[in-house]
C-alpha cells in the first residue's frame, strides 16, 4: 500500500555533504520525495517536534542539536514507505545499526545519528502536517 512518511537529514549529515547519498538511497529504494525543505529549525520548532521525548533526559541537547544549522525535511512517497525507511534508516544507535543502513554509514553516535524517520502511520501524519501543512489534507 503506498503511503507516506516524514524524513529529516538532519544537521550532521548536511553538515558531512551526504544529502545526496542519503536521498540516492531513498530513490534506489523505491521511496520518490514528494516534498523537499531546506531550513534552520528554531529551538521552539525542534521542542514542538520532539515533544513525545521532553521527559527524556536527552531532550534539551537534541532540540540543541536539531536547531544547530541546517536540515532538510522530505516527505517520501511508496510501498510500505514508513517501515522501508526505518529499514533503510538503521537502529537508532548507528553502532547497533546494521550495516549498509544510513545510519550505520553516516551517524557518529545514540545522538547524532544522520536522520529522522517517521514511526507509524499516526505519527507519520502529524510529522508531515507539521512542516508541511498544506499537505495535511491530501490523502
Ligand atoms: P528514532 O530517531 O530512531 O525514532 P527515538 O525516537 O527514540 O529514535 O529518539 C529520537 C532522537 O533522539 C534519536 O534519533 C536521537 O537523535 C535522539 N536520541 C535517542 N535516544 C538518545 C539517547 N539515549 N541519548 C541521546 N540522544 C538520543
Ligand atoms: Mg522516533
Amino acid at each position: 500500500m503506498s503511503e507516506r512518511t516524514l524524513a529529516i537529514i538532519k544537521p550532521d549529515a548536511v553538515k558531512k555533504q551526504v544529502i545526496g547519498d542519503i536521498i540516492h538511497r531513498y530513490e534506489q529504494a523505491g521511496l520518490r520525495p514528494v516534498a523537499i525543505r531546506m531550513m534552520v529549525m528554531s529551538k521552539a520548532t525542534a521542542e514542538g517536534f520532539y515533544a513525545v521525548h521532553r521527559a527524556r533526559p536527552f531532550f534539551d541537547s537534541l532540540c540543541a542539536f536539531m536547531s544547530s544549522g541546517p536540515v532538510v525535511v522530505l516527505v517520501l512517497k511508496g510501498d510500505n514507505a514508513i517501515k522501508k525507511h526505518r529499514e533503510l534508516m538503521g537502529a537508532t544507535d548507528p553502532a547497533k545499526a546494521d550495516k549498509g543502513t544510513i545510519r550505520a554509514a553516516h551517524g557518529a553516535n545514540i545522538e547524532y545519528n544522520a536522520v529522522h524517520g517517521s514511526d507509524s502511520p499516526d505519527t507519520a501524519r502529524v510529522e508531515i502536517a507539521y512542516f508541511f501543512p498544506e499537505m495535511s489534507v491530501v490523502a
